[in-house]
């Protein structure tokens, strides 16, 4: 027997694209792996998951198991292969505790099989709320990551959390500082990632999850404006400097820090993503500073930078007026002597070239050979040579 299970199912039923298929069968691991041979791996033998690439899909197949105890309360310590039934109790959520047997006779509009509830998923898919499977202390207790992917899974679904499970979450949450970091990190990404992430952002704080979670100084305040106002398919890097204000921090270098810091513990964050919160905070506090009162090189070169439309987008939210201004600003750049992006006419070794000697000067030199350029003042080779020549003669 074979059966799809859990997000897949889900998904299926709510007409919604699942991201992965999961599959569990009473096939053991050795099994699936000879009936698929060559085409397995084995990443989670030792979890009873192999996973099997046909015809370009990965599919997780997983055999029916219970999961054992869970002492470093990450992953359960044994696997025993089980029953059906006892695969689904393990779960966490009932929605995701489906499964569809794609053989099976219809029973449920939009299914291609015959779907199997151990636990009353349909009724809470159709009712859309995220209940636990079971006693949610006692799954809280086993893996407490459970109360975050509950916060996410509601988000993504627009589904509610059942009240007991609710409470349950806000009850224990402090425990999540039990959850390693990096796992916590990886909701959060997701969160963040998904066009619900203002409503994920909102459950957190509702069900208690914010602090435990994020770790962050300031008191939270407001209604999470940024967030909701990023377009839906922004990016993860745009997100999180979006997160960190809605959340309270100043957008200033000592914010960046103080974020960056704080998250680099609490959520694993890399060097890039350290990075683009600094990089959108120092953009968005010059925007929002004196950015308008620069000369026109500086401007074109400060909108260059990485992260500077992101924080753009930000500053726009958080005043429009100023926004108004400084898009108009922007459009002048643009259409002003080669625009923001123009490529440098002249390069160190065409200075090389023309008899000057790498040195300390030479940098200077091109910077101002291209503030120059991005000023208008020269718009040739020809031009930019000439004045290389008269500030700097061979
Ligand atoms: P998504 O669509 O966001 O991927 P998903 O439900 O598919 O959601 P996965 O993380 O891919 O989530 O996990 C697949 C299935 O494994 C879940 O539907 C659920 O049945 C089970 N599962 C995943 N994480 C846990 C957990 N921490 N505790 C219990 N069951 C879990
Ligand atoms: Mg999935």
């Amino acid at each position: 027997m074979a059966l799809f299970a859990g997000g897949c199912v889900r998904d299926e039923l709510l007409g919604r694209t699942p991201d992965d298929y999961d599959v569990v069968t009473t096939a053991t691991p050795e099994a699936i792996s000879e009936l698929f041979r060559g085409r397995t791996s084995h990443v989670g033998a030792h979890f009873g998951v192999v996973i099997v690439r046909e015809r370009g899909v990965m599919v997780e197949v997983a055999t029916f198991r219970t999961d054992g105890s869970y002492t470093d309360r990450r992953r359960p310590d044994a696997v025993v292969f089980s029953t059906p039934e006892q695969d689904a109790r393990r779960r966490d959520f009932t929605v995701n505790a489906l499964f569809l047997d794609p053989l099976g006779t219809p029973n449920l509009p939009r299914a291609m099989g015959e779907v199997i509830d151990h636990v009353g998923g349909i009724e809470d898919l159709r009712a859309r709320v995220i209940r636990a499977v079971g006693d949610p202390h006692a799954r809280l207790a086993e893996d407490h990551l459970r109360a975050l992917r509950a916060a996410r899974l509601a988000a993504k679904l627009s589904f509610t959390v059942e009240p007991t499970t609710a409470a349950a979450i806000r009850q224990h949450a402090s425990e999540l500082s039990g959850v390693s970091r990096e796992r916590i990190g990886e909701e959060i990404r997701m969160m963040l990632s998904h066009p619900s992430r203002a409503m994920a952002a909102e459950l957190m704080r509702d069900l208690a999850l914010e602090g435990p979670a994020l770790r962050l100084a300031p008191p939270p305040r407001g209604g999470f404006a940024l967030l909701k106002g990023l377009a839906p398919g922004a990016s993860l890097l745009a997100a999180l400097p979006a997160y960190a204000i809605d959340l309270g921090v100043e957008p200033t270098a000592a914010g960046a820090e103080q974020v960056a810091a704080a998250w680099r513990g609490a959520l694993c964050l890399s060097n890039e993503e350290q990075a683009a919160i600094r990089h959108a905070m120092s953009a968005l506090e010059l925007l929002e500073g004196g950015f308008l009162t620069l000369g026109v090189a500086r401007q074109k070169r400060a909108a260059q930078k990485w992260m500077f439309q992101e924080a753009l987008a930000l500053a726009c939210m958080r005043d429009t007026t100023r926004g108004e201004r400084l898009r108009a600003r922007l459009r002048e750049l643009e259409d002003h002597a080669g625009g923001i992006h123009a490529p440098p006419l002249i390069d160190g070794d065409e200075l090389i070239r023309m008899g000057l000697k790498p040195g300390p000067a030479f940098k200077k030199l091109l910077d101002a050979l291209y503030d120059a350029q991005l000023e208008g003042r020269i718009s040739t080779l020809d031009q930019a040579r000439a004045m290389a020549n008269a500030m700097h003669p061979a």
